[in-house]
């Protein structure tokens, strides 16, 4: 059988599963929560929304730091008298390192 993921509700990875050789259903020992467990856990396992999410956050984070790098970039190449610009430009590199570390900067 494969692993059961975490309990979509709680993130608990104590979870449970019953009825026999095939399993029928999963269960989650800290909150509750019940869900299909069809053969090997496949229903259990299966989050279509939460894998967009992942695929979906991962697209950003590197749109994301693909900006911040630029940013910082052409900030360090930016001269007098246009300091105004390129403060804006390390404004938004210190951003991008902040929003990727908060939300899926790890690469
Ligand atoms: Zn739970």
């Amino acid at each position: 059988m494969s692993e059961l993921k975490a309990c979509p509700f709680c993130g608990s990875k104590d979870i449970n599963s019953g009825g026999g050789d095939k399993v029928v259903f999963c269960f989650c020992m800290d909150c509750c929560a019940t869900g299909p467990g069809h053969y090997a856990g496949g229903d259990w396992n299966t989050r279509p929304e939460e894998d967009r999410l992942r695929a979906t956050n991962a697209e950003l984070a590197g749109a994301l730091r693909e900006i911040g790098g630029n940013a910082k970039l052409s900030a360090s190449v930016v001269c007098a008298p246009n300091n105004a610009f390129r403060d804006a430009l390390h404004e938004i590199a210190r951003k991008a390192e902040v929003a990727l570390s908060k939300h899926g900067g790890s690469q």
